[in-house]
């Protein structure tokens, strides 16, 4: 999801803010205008350093299992920490998962200890747990508190359900497990949503988030699981539209439109070479596309062997911002079998999703 933006990063893990989470902080600081009373704003913006905490935690723990930790995006309702795919392995899931709210508690009980020793006439609040005493650090520490209680939830995809499927997934199929889950996720949404009319506001937008989250990762990780077993070969175009670097722009132009590729594949000799992106031929006025050589373009070294599954051909085609792959045989790194596109890719997730 974009409309975020870096502000800065913390052992080369960038963190991001959401431009909803400035429209909070706007909307809370302008609230406060009026009366100059700046607590409730000061209170949001440090709850918000102790949740970038809570996902360090998260991602931490992923980078020392050897999982790439893309980067953290706070949101209004909270942080997520994007980790490049799903532990396979359920016993480093669960920890992962319970990093987060685990740091969280401890932060909240430490903040709890400080501000006893500070005030012990706050004990007796305590009982009522609620956030709203004007002591500073107290609010604080309650509110961390509830952010561990809070996600330890077995609602999927909060960090108690991904715990609780990683549990289930050590004694049956992930997709099953993922299915289970997801279908708890949903109940406890909806239960958040309703309870939200009677208790909290903020509870129904987060019932909403834990029920439309746990409908969307649940289908994207059943869809992942069901086609990680489909190959490069299976989906691939074995006829190859392509071109040698002599030949002009305007006939890749054309062997494209023939064969539909968004990108133009390069041999010389037999030999692959690699391709020229779509965005990189349009950057060529169309006076000059008769004159200009295919190996005067800056050409992309790229391949993906036919035994690969196609959730890595899919990875490559979005991180490379391309519509094609060339195919090559196992053992032969220049000979090219086939292309997988895009369309294929995304064909066979719609295929996925229907079966
Ligand atoms: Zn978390």
């Amino acid at each position: 999801m974009k409309y975020s933006f870096k502000i800065g990063s913390v052992w080369n893990i960038p963190i991001e803010l959401h431009f909803t989470f400035l429209l909070l902080i706007l909307a809370v600081f302008l609230l406060s205008l009026p009366s100059l009373q700046f607590y409730t704003f000061f209170i949001v913006l440090f709850l918000f350093v102790f949740v970038v905490f809570h996902e360090l935690a998260h991602s931490i723990l992923a980078r020392h299992y050897g999982i790439k930790v893309r980067k953290i995006v706070l949101y209004p309702i909270g942080g997520v920490s994007e980790i490049e795919e799903i532990p396979d392995n359920p016993s480093q899931e669960w920890r992962i998962a319970i990093a987060g709210p685990l740091i969280s508690l401890v932060i909240g009980f430490i903040l709890l200890g400080v501000s006893l020793l500070l005030s012990p006439n706050l004990l007796s609040r305590i009982l009522l747990f609620s956030p709203t005493t004007g002591e500073f650090l107290f609010d604080l520490a309650l509110l961390n508190i509830l952010l561990g209680v809070f996600n330890l939830i077995p609602a999927f995809p909060m960090d108690g359900g991904r715990a609780f499927r990683a549990i289930l997934a050590d004694r049956m199929k992930f997709s099953d497990a993922t299915r289970y889950a997801v279908n708890l996720g949903k109940i406890f949404g909806f239960v958040m949503i309703v309870s939200g009319f009677f208790v909290n506001f903020f509870l129904i937008i987060v019932g909403l988030f834990v029920y439309l989250g746990a409908s969307e990762e649940g289908e994207q990780t059943i869809i992942s699981t069901k086609l990680v077993d489909v190959r490069v070969k299976d989906v691939m175009q074995s006829e190859v539209g392509r071109v040698g670097p002599k030949q002009t722009i305007l006939e890749a132009l054309e062997v494209m439109f023939k064969n539909r590729y968004h990108d133009i594949l390069v041999e010389d000799e037999g030999v692959l070479a690699g391709i020229v992106s779509w965005s990189e031929l349009m950057k060529i006025a169309p006076d000059q596309r008769g004159d200009l050589l295919i190996e005067q373009m800056p050409l992309l070294k790229i391949s993906i062997n036919e035994d690969e599954s196609i959730l890595e051909a899919n990875k490559i085609i979005h991180k490379e911002k391309i519509g094609l792959i060339p195919v090559v045989k196992k053992g032969d790194p220049y000979k090219t079998v086939g292309v997988i596109t895009g369309e294929a890719i995304t064909k066979a997730f719609e295929q996925a999703k229907n079966r």
